[in-house]
């Protein structure tokens, strides 16, 4: 199902917004060990095609992040906010840091991964909330 009211569907993206939301977030990892997010076809560090879900470990860990004041129109309403990227076991993600003061987010911090809305769209959005 889509929340999105055009119908449209960003296919990986909300593929992997459902997985998370039914907490069942998972990750695509080849023989190698590399991991890498859906949708893919092929590893992209080395591109084996022998691509297995694993699930995505439930402790992340900010790795950076930006605190956006002023925010693009579809996040208006959201700002300020942390944008951060977030590492779980071997693969990153994007996402808005959650239920901290942008002045006291920090990479290291730990985090887990939500599935929320948008304040501004209502859109599903990845969340990170420190855990
Ligand atoms: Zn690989």
């Amino acid at each position: 199902m889509s929340d999105d009211p055009t119908g449209a569907r960003d296919a990986g993206y909300d593929d992997f917004l459902d997985a998370a939301e039914a907490g069942e977030a998972y990750y695509l990892s080849c023989p190698e060990g590399h991991g890498s997010l859906p949708p893919r076809t092929v590893c992209p560090d080395c591109g084996d095609p022998d691509l297995a879900e694993e699930p995505l470990p439930a402790a992340g860990e900010v790795e950076t992040f930006t605190v956006a004041h002023v925010a693009t129109p579809a996040f208006a309403d959201d700002a300020p906010y942390v944008t951060a990227i977030a590492r779980f076991g071997p693969v990153r993600l994007t996402g808005q840091l959650r239920g901290v003061d942008p002045d006291e987010a920090e990479a290291g911090l730990p985090v887990e991964l939500a599935v929320e809305a948008s304040e501004t769209t209502g859109r599903r959005l990845l969340a990170f909330r420190p855990r």
